[in-house]
């Protein structure tokens, strides 16, 4: 696909091959622009520019796109898809690597036109800003293709830039100095267009040579600490398990089901079922605890499972009902019950996540005696992330733990579970980042830029932040729009009301 065709776009990534070609959203613009529209290629970061720390700015690289090892500022269009926060580090080596202006305002007739979109846009993209020429909200199936249309029906850059940015779910990076444009909705593509599915399986990638595939998009929960929760995004779309089930290529050897809650779908265990008996491998990107039966979880082992993998977020029942997780300790005991009763499971993986507001040392102390209880039933894994506040959920504005508090929180779970459980933390300094460059406006992109050139290490990131204002309260945004939208509705009401008794 898109080999020896000449294509007017080359659709980059801001982390390695291995990384982008798991995002399906990615991989299916890809798909379409290849099969319906004008042709795309593909650029990735290149592996040794990815770790976080590293000497800065490095050599200019050719970056070639992966298909016809041409420079990527030949293209017309770059478009770009990025999924979280710290990828930014990805975008400006990238960028700047590949030597097209790293700022959107100082490029030139000649220049890529760069439009970015992805996972990012439900929540803050704010950091992409000063880099991108346009940055577009929400779902791409639609989208994307129509502004390809647009920029190629304009032969100058400013009036396809133009074009673009006046579609309802874009807007214009920063151009203009300073000069930024509210943010809109988000476009939700109509259900016809769905499901999304891998262009391409391959052994390098993360979810190594599987065929991905949604069989619902989208999430209906609540929980208060996640993007992809139902009022954000609009809630789950569900698709006829058929739809799936008839994409599937006859050569793929592994089906991987993705989506925000696929463990929602009414027909999963069909689902998994009717994959597994063709032989095939399976994966699916999130289980619930409370969603696993016997019989699920006996064919997920016969599609390769080897460890079962359940999130529980909050460390206690308390802070779980309060993040409206809606997941008791009871069903996470079941699943052990589960995965112990399946010979052929090894063990069992809890997603966890500390710093919630208002946890204290009380909650804590519940995580261990709870998963010491675990413990005796599988072989245990804990991930630990550091809750991140992000803009378009009611946690929105709430503070960061403190990476001393939570390494402190982490070293005590260490120190009374670590003989028994493995214990994997993520980093609560890079979640302080993320957390830095979620709740910040533009100006995060700027301070990225020096953090970059500073090595890219947590202190440069830091240094960086210190040297902004103060943190503004910045944008109203989802939630935080609609919320607004009904106290206007309802002063107007009032405002009606007072109109009428008045003699
Ligand atoms: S955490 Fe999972 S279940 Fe909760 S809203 Fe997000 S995607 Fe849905």
């Amino acid at each position: 696909m898109g080999l020896e065709r000449p294509a007017p776009v080359c659709m980059i990534y801001p982390s390695p091959y291995r990384v982008g070609m798991s995002a399906l959203g990615f991989q299916t613009l890809y798909r379409m622009l290849n099969d319906e529209g004008p042709g795309a290629h593909r650029a990735f970061l290149p592996d040794d520019w990815e770790p976080a720390s590293l000497k800065w700015p490095a050599p200019k690289d050719p970056m070639l796109s992966y298909e016809q090892r041409r420079p990527i500022s030949d293209y017309r269009i770059l478009a770009m898809s990025m999924s979280y926060e710290l990828e930014i580090t990805g975008v400006i080596r990238l960028l700047e690597g590949a030597g097209i202006p790293l700022y959107a305002k100082d490029r030139g007739p000649r220049d890529p036109i760069l439009i970015a979109g992805g996972p990012l846009t439900t929540t803050n993209p704010s950091v992409l800003l000063p880099f991108v020429d346009i940055l577009m909200f929400g779902e791409g199936e639609e989208q994307l293709p129509l502004a390809v249309d647009k920029i190629l029906s304009n032969k100058q850059r400013s009036t396809a830039i133009e074009a673009v940015a006046s579609m309802p779910h874009a807007i214009r990076g920063e151009l203009e100095p300073g000069h930024f444009e509210p943010f809109p909705t988000q476009a939700k593509v109509d259900k016809s267009v769905l499901p999304a599915y891998s262009a391409i399986t391959t052994p390098n990638t993360e979810l190594a040579d599987m065929f991905l595939v949604e069989p619902e998009r989208g999430c209906s929960r609540q929980c208060t600490f996640c993007v992809m929760r139902g009022p954000s995004t609009g809630g789950m779309r569900l698709l006829d398990m058929k739809e799936p089930l008839g994409l599937i290529p006859e050569t793929a050897k592994r089906v991987g089901l993705v989506g925000a809650a696929v463990t929602d779908h009414p027909k999963l265990e069909e689902l998994v079922d009717s994959i597994v008996q063709t032989g095939r491998g399976v994966g699916v990107s999130s289980l619930r605890a409370d969603r696993l039966t016997p019989e699920l979880v006996a064919n997920l082992t016969r599609g390769g499972y080897k460890q079962i993998t359940v999130a529980s977020d909050g460390i206690s029942q308390r802070l779980r009902d309060q993040l409206q997780r809606r997941i008791k300790g009871e069903s996470i005991l079941r699943a052990a019950d589960l995965v112990r009763a399946d010979p052929n499971v090894r063990g069992m993986k809890v997603y966890n996540m500390i710093g919630v507001p208002s946890e204290t040392e009380d909650d804590v102390d519940e995580l261990i005696a709870f998963n010491q209880e675990i413990a005796d039933k599988v072989r245990l894994t804990l991930t630990f992330s550091t809750f991140v506040a992000k803009q378009n959920t009611p946690l929105d504005g709430q503070p960061f733990i403190g990476v001393k508090e939570a390494e402190a929180r982490l070293k005590k779970i260490r120190k009374a579970l670590g003989k028994r459980v493995q214990i994997r933390p993520q980093s609560p300094r890079w979640a302080h980042i993320e957390y830095l460059v979620a709740q910040r406006g533009a100006e995060s992109g700027h301070a990225a830029v020096q953090a970059v050139y500073g090595g890219g290490g947590y202190r440069a990131w830091i240094k960086a932040f210190e040297r902004l204002e103060p943190l503004p309260r910045p944008l109203v945004f989802g939630d935080e729009a609609l919320k607004a939208r009904r106290a206007r509705r309802a002063s107007e009401r009032e405002e009606k009301a007072r109109l009428r008794v008045l003699p």
